[in-house]
C-alpha cells in the first residue's frame, strides 16, 4: 500500500522543483499509478493549483499542461480535428471514463511505460517536453532518457500538416494493450511509432523511400514489414515476441492504408 505522511499544494513551481529534489518526496499527478505501489513518500506534492489542466492552442503549437488529463485530451475538439481523431482513438481504450478523468499526461509521460498508449500516439507527431529546469527537449529523447528529479510542465505538439493514425490490439476491452501503432506523415516523411512491444515506444522512419511513390496493399505491407524488422520485441504475459511482431506488421500496414484515405 502507497503511504503519504504529508501533503503540500504547491503555489509555484519553483516551490515543487525544491520539493521533488528529496528522494523521499513525489509529484502526484492523478495518482493512479503511483497507488498501486507500496513506496512510502514523505511529501506528496500536488501541481493541480497551478493551471497546468488545459490545451492551450496557438497558431503554432498544442501546449498541454502536464495535469491535463487523458478524458480532456480525448474530448478535446480542435487537437483531435489535427490529429484526425487519433488522439482519441489512442486513449479511449484506457480502462473507463472516471479513470480517463484523472489519469494526467504528466504521469503517463513521466512513467516512460512500455504499454504506454499515450507515449506511442505522442511520439507519433512532433512532440516534446517542457521540463523545468530541463527546458524543452524532444520527447523521443526524453523517452530514452533515465528518471530523475525534474518536473514535466507541458507537453508541447508542434502544428505542422499531419496525417495520423492510431491503431492498437487488446486481448480484451480496457486491459493493457499487447501491441500499439500510431503511424503519421510530418513534412511528406511517414513513420510509425510503435509501444507495448512491451517495451517502452520506438519510432521507426521510412528512410528507403517505400511510401514516397504510392500507398497501395503492396507498398504498406513492405512499410509493415519494415518496421517489424527493425524493431525488437520480446514476451510477456500477454503476448508472445513472434505474436507481436506479426500484430505490429499488420497494423502498421493497416495504418498506413488508412493515412491512404481507405
Ligand atoms: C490499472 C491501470 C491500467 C492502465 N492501463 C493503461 C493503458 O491501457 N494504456 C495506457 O497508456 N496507460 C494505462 N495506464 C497508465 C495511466 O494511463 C497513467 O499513465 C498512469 O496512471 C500515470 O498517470 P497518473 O496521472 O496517475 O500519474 P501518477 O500515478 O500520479 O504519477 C506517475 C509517476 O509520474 C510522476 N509524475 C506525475 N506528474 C509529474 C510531472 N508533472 N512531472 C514529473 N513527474 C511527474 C510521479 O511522481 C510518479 O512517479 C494504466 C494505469 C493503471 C493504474
Amino acid at each position: 500500500m502507497l503511504t503519504i505522511n504529508q501533503y503540500v499544494k504547491v503555489k509555484s513551481l519553483d516551490e515543487a522543483y525544491e520539493l521533488n529534489q528529496k528522494k523521499t518526496n513525489r509529484i502526484i499527478g492523478g495518482m493512479l499509478w503511483l497507488k498501486m505501489s507500496k513506496l512510502r513518500v514523505n511529501t506528496a506534492i500536488d501541481l493541480s493549483g497551478l493551471g497546468l489542466d488545459t490545451i492551450e492552442e496557438t497558431d503554432e503549437e498544442f501546449k498541454i499542461g502536464s495535469m491535463t488529463t487523458l478524458r480532456t485530451i480525448e474530448t478535446h475538439e480542435s487537437f483531435n480535428e489535427y490529429t484526425k481523431g487519433a488522439a482519441k482513438e489512442a486513449v479511449r481504450h484506457i480502462v473507463g471514463v472516471q479513470f480517463r478523468n484523472i489519469a494526467t499526461v504528466g504521469g503517463s509521460i513521466y512513467g516512460r511505460y512500455g504499454f504506454s498508449d499515450v507515449l506511442t500516439f505522442l511520439l507519433g507527431l512532433d512532440s516534446y517536453v517542457e521540463l523545468y529546469k530541463g527546458g524543452i527537449i524532444p520527447l523521443k529523447d526524453f523517452a530514452a532518457m533515465k528518471a530523475d528529479r525534474d518536473i514535466i510542465v507541458r507537453i508541447i505538439v508542434k502544428k505542422k500538416p499531419v496525417q495520423c493514425v492510431y491503431l492498437s490490439e487488446r486481448i480484451t476491452k480496457t486491459d493493457f494493450p499487447v501491441i500499439a501503432v500510431c503511424v503519421s506523415k510530418i513534412d511528406d516523411k511517414v513513420m510509425a511509432s510503435v509501444g507495448a512491444r512491451p517495451a517502452r515506444a520506438k519510432i521507426v522512419v521510412d528512410e528507403t523511400g517505400i511510401l514516397s511513390e504510392e500507398i497501395n496493399d503492396e507498398t504498406a505491407l513492405k512499410f509493415g514489414e519494415y518496421v517489424a524488422e527493425n524493431l525488437d520485441f520480446n514476451s510477456n504475459m500477454r503476448g508472445s515476441a513472434q505474436y507481436r511482431k506479426h500484430i505490429a506488421k499488420v497494423l502498421v500496414k493497416r495504418a498506413v492504408k488508412a493515412l491512404g484515405g481507405e
